[in-house]
């Protein structure tokens, strides 16, 4: 699942709040994530534990993976609940 886009559209900060995805902020990356979307896999955990581990506060840590690593762990998400937005791209309304 393509993690910056939801219904072949780029998302937008606005759309996922909107949407009701919590922002995990890192430097190069945002990750998003929306708790009733996620469909508890575990892509995520497995994908990279030092990025996204449940047990911890916050759970996701974007700045723990490269932004290449994080975007491949999240396009892995089979549910959509992972999204990310690239700070090295414009934004795209
Ligand atoms: S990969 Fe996606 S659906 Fe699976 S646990 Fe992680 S966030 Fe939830």
């Amino acid at each position: 699942m393509d993690g910056n886009q939801i219904n072949g559209k780029k998302v937008t900060e606005e759309l996922l709040v909107a949407k009701g995805y919590k922002k995990y902020h890192g430097a190069d990356l945002d990750i998003y994530y929306h708790k009733d979307i996620c469909a508890h896999i575990g892509n995520c955990v497995r994908g990279n534990p030092n990025v996204f581990e449940v047990g911890r506060r916050p759970w996701i840590i974007a700045d723990n993976g490269g932004v290449e690593d994080d975007i491949r762990v999240i396009n892995s998400c089979p549910s959509g609940a992972l999204k990310y937005i690239r700070k090295d791209e414009p934004a795209c309304k």
